[in-house]
């Protein structure tokens, strides 16, 4: 048996879906990239969204969209993938790493020690899928010693006048946190389409605004689009509509706009994401959990609580007593049975661009203990019980061999 870690879910509703985008002539953005936006704000609930082509290039329209820039700080997990914080020194602002928790979500008392009056944004991320503590980062970002200290450099910065909230909800599309799904958790959230993501248009992402009521989220919704598109007044789709050619540039903008192509995969995907996708996802966490829980050997990820329903976007799950090196062999062990296995993820401060930046993994030194002894198990669609059992199977034969 060869089993793959997430290969993505493609038939014939999505074939035909970007068929029909091919054949009705429009294939950038224009009527399914609005109506897939459209179908997101209903789904999470947020008054608007903006499609583009990746997460991490809504992450830096958003950092850009508030102003941020060199002589300003921004918090970032220790435990995270590169786009990030990439997108924070892309800004030309120093970035702030702090170290998780154990369920490798940012530790909020070490945002709390890190805030300086450079502080512009927090970005919190909803690692594998399991929602951030949100109400612990309201509380501190609207903490009057905290707002006190904060020192907005532009209109937009003032009017919210505290920390941006910024989520990379990457991994946590259709998750829930006290009741509300994500995108409607953080100020403005961001989710990934890429490929290997529970929802996928090959690349994509969208922006989620929902900022307080004091900000007009439909001028926002203009703003970021229009800072998607080169900065121009008119898309190509406004532009088409007879005798509407003139067009101005308002700001120096950038060029990362979702296509209907991509849109046209989203689209279906979404339709069926929460009667389909979810639940078979869910089944995959709940027959590793069984048969991980009660062994004294694993620690099993959190992902349901009170509060909190994850999305089930990767199993990461970690072996009691093992070094790093030992959970390297396990790793190729699987992989030699057949079973493809992985890390979530390497902490950035082993990683060659941010250790010659300065970065030390010492200084966080939960991300280092969980990830030294993670490894991640496939979840994906058509992965089936007989494939999960397999996976459970070289894995349990795996660790008996090289912890012998
Ligand atoms: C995948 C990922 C991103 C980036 O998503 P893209 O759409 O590929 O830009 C950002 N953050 C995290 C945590 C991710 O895993």
């Amino acid at each position: 048996m060869n089993i793959p870690f997430s290969p993505p879910h493609i038939d014939d509703a999505i074939i035909n879906e970007v068929v029909s985008a091919l054949r009705s002539g429009w294939i950038t953005t224009g009527p399914r990239t609005k109506a897939f936006e459209q179908m997101l704000a209903e789904y999470c609930a947020v008054q608007h969204v903006v499609c583009v082509n990746s997460a991490s290039a809504g992450l830096e329209l958003a950092l850009r969209w508030f102003g941020i820039g060199p002589g300003d700080e921004v918090i970032v997990p220790a435990y995270t993938y590169t786009a990030t914080a990439e997108v924070v020194l892309h800004c030309g602002a120093k970035l702030v790493m702090v170290d998780v928790n154990d369920d490798l979500l940012v530790h909020v008392q070490k945002v709390r020690d890190a805030i300086t009056p450079h502080t512009k944004a927090i970005i919190p991320v909803d690692i594998v899928g399991l929602p951030c503590d949100y109400q612990e980062l309201f509380d501190l970002v609207c903490d009057s010693d905290i707002q006190r200290i904060f020192t907005p450099n532009n209109e937009k910065q003032q009017q919210l006048g505290r920390i941006l909230l910024l989520a990379d909800a990457a991994h946590s599309l259709g998750a829930y946190y006290k009741g509300k799904h994500t995108g409607a958790l953080a100020d403005i959230s961001v989710f990934s389409f890429h490929a290997v993501k529970n929802l996928t248009t090959a690349e994509g992402g969208a922006i989620c605004i929902n900022l307080p009521e004091s900000f007009d989220s439909e001028t926002i919704k203009k703003e970021m689009n229009t800072l998607s598109l080169h900065g121009q007044s008119k898309d190509a789709f406004s532009k088409v509509k007879a005798g509407a050619w003139r067009y101005d540039v308002c700001s120096i903008g950038y060029k990362c706009n979702m296509t209907d192509v991509a849109a046209a995969m989203g689209i279906v995907e979404l339709s069926r994401y929460d009667s389909l996708v979810l639940p078979r996802r869910k089944a995959i966490f709940d027959a590793y959990n069984q048969a991980f829980k009660n062994d004294p050997q694993y620690v099993v990820p959190t992902y349901e609580t009170a509060d909190k329903i994850s999305s089930y976007h990767v199993f990461t799950l970690r072996v009691n007593n093992i070094t790093e090196k030992q959970r390297d062999a396990v790793i190729l062990d699987m992989a030699e049975q057949g079973v493809a296995a992985n890390v979530h993820f390497i902490p950035l401060p082993m990683l060659t661009a941010y250790k010659s930046l300065g970065y030390r993994i010492e200084d966080y030194p939960n991300a280092y203990r969980q990830y030294a002894c993670e490894i991640s198990l496939p979840v994906y669609f058509d992965l089936s019980d007989e494939q999960v059992n397999e996976v459970i199977r070289a894995l349990k034969a795996a660790v008996a061999k090289v912890c012998l």
